[in-house]
């Protein structure tokens, strides 16, 4: 069952290998390994994956927002993180006051207390690299809500073009960058600015794009931004 599980995660992150290119090929073409469905003809080993994949959904459950987390294009240190925190169960210091392990609260972004909602939206130190991060996206952003946010992605950013995949990489970047933004700040006693931050998550989502395997009009159109 974990091999039929590892196999699963390379088709959905799309391996680079010529057995995944083939399964993309045969099996899913439009489709993704989570919602295709076997047919009569097909080969028992790919029966066999999706059974096992029907016992994981089902143990498991899939979420609304799997897509917006478990993008191909995200990374895979990004998407964790962000998994994470959207279930609340990063260890922010009001987690680890419930747990004695702390006795104040101070945000290390700002003068706040932190909590999952301060520290990622709240907190005006976030608040200002979303507003740089999608201003460069020319994303209007409104929602600074977590339930609002993880709605809007799951219903209206799901699709695979390469504007939504952006975006959906621009998020899960993002939070990944604050947290360990607060982590250097209170673990390595190493700050940036806020603006030097959006400027890294900047970096990094556009060496990716021209790195990647992305039509030239996409490597343009992020060029242009
Ligand atoms: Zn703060």
């Amino acid at each position: 069952m974990a091999t039929m599980l590892r196999l699963m995660w390379h088709i959905h992150v799309n391996k680079e290998s010529l057995w995944i290119k083939w399964i993309h090929n045969a099996y899913l073409r439009n489709d993704d390994i989570w919602h295709v469905q076997a047919k009569n003809w097909d080969s028992w080993i790919w029966k066999k994956i999706l059974k096992v994949r029907d016992k994981a959904v089902n143990f498991c459950g899939v979420v609304p927002w799997h897509r917006t987390i478990w993008e191909t294009t995200n990374f895979p240190s990004h998407s964790f993180i962000c998994w994470l925190a959207i279930q609340d169960r990063l260890l922010t210091i009001d987690r680890l006051i419930k747990r004695g392990l702390m006795n104040t609260n101070n945000c290390c972004l700002c003068t706040g207390s932190e909590n999952r909602n301060h520290l990622f939206f709240e907190c005006c130190y976030s608040r200002e690299v979303w507003l740089k991060i999608m201003g460069w996206l020319r994303f209007k952003w409104q929602s600074c809500n977590w339930n609002q946010l993880v709605i809007w992605y799951s219903e209206r950013l799901k699709g695979d073009g390469f504007n939504q995949r952006i975006k959906r990489m621009a998020l899960t970047t993002t939070i990944y960058s604050i947290w360990r933004e607060r982590n250097f700040r209170i673990f390595k006693q190493k700050a940036r600015s806020a603006d030097q931050l959006s400027k890294d998550i900047k970096l990094c989502i556009y060496s990716f794009v021209l790195n990647g395997s992305f039509k030239a009009e996409d490597r343009e159109l992020i060029i242009s931004l």
